[in-house]
């Protein structure tokens, strides 16, 4: 029995890569996966039996997280890329994305694009912004020449070891990122983006690429984002530099709000942590708690 993960599935065929020798084997999953529910996904660590021609996958090992739209399992890492303008930066915009992959245990990445669009007071004025995700722990990407090569090696140093998706705001420039990092990601993109438009009972094909060391995915944009999965106690522990600083406050559990004693508001108050995410945050919190109230 040999261990593998799935980089591509197409109908009923399963490309593993083997853990070891790193060999490609196709496979097809026993017949007991669709008796017991279970589909194997883009991403899934398996348990396989090398059969020569053909293997067959005999388990699913447990999954750290699964992706929806398209299906990739064990994720490590997102690249947001997020653009200066059109559409315009907004910090409520990215501070949503970067908290919906924090709730699924994913490293977020922000990139920015477009920069050289604006003028170089705007670019300042947008740096000194992402300065701040920095010292929030964030790996910020925020060259005025969005694609220059230094930079594009800098990204791709990150791949290593990790399976890393593409995500962002429709008309970020996610594809001429992807299309200066590998063209091919770009044309699966495309397939991806028109069965998804096609209708929910189309078949999603997606496929992870070996890039520098590391497998990655795109996934398609997306215009809106709620927060109904995440619960208002979960909130404050998406925001790093809140969980870094929570500890000093005076009560366990503090929500950040109206506690007295608190260590993380002091700090926003100080211009330690940036007065945006908070401010975020307080937006987010209402909004969950608004849809608590409406079921
Ligand atoms: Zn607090």
């Amino acid at each position: 029995m040999r261990q593998g993960r799935i980089i591509k599935s197409i109908s009923g065929f399963y490309d593993v890569i083997d853990n070891e020798n790193d060999k490609l084997i196709r496979t097809r999953a026993r017949g007991n996966f669709r008796k017991r529910g279970i589909k194997p996904i883009v991403g899934d660590m398996v348990s396989y039996e090398d059969g020569g021609d053909l293997g067959y996958i005999l388990e699913l090992l447990p999954r750290t997280n699964s992706l929806v739209r398209p299906p990739i399992a064990n994720v490590n890492q997102a690249i947001v890329v997020t653009s200066a303008i059109e559409p315009k930066f907004s910090s409520n915009l990215l501070d949503k994305i970067l908290i919906n992959i924090e709730h699924n245990d994913i490293q977020p990445l922000i990139y920015l694009t477009k920069s050289d669009l604006i003028s170089d007071n705007e670019y300042q004025d947008l740096k000194k912004i992402l300065s701040g995700y920095n010292e929030a722990d964030y790996v910020v990407f925020d060259d005025q020449d969005s694609y220059n090569n230094e930079q594009l090696l800098a990204l791709e140093n990150h791949f290593a070891d990790k399976v890393t998706v593409f995500t962002g705001q429709s008309g970020a420039g996610k594809s001429t990122l992807l299309n200066h990092i590998n063209p091919e990601l770009n044309i699966a993109t495309a397939a991806i983006s028109q069965t998804l438009n096609r209708g929910k009972h189309t078949t999603r094909q997606v496929s992870l690429f070996e890039i520098s060391g590391g497998l990655v995915a795109d996934t398609p944009g997306f215009s809106s984002l709620d927060l109904i999965d995440i619960d208002k106690e979960e909130l404050p522990k998406l925001f790093p530099e809140f969980v870094k600083y929570s500890p000093e406050c005076k009560f366990r559990g503090c929500m950040h709000v109206n506690e007295p004693g608190c260590k993380v508001k002091e700090m926003v108050e100080e211009n330690v942590i940036m007065k945006s995410r908070y401010d975020n945050y307080l937006y987010f919190l209402n909004e969950i708690n608004s849809y608590k109230k409406r079921y």
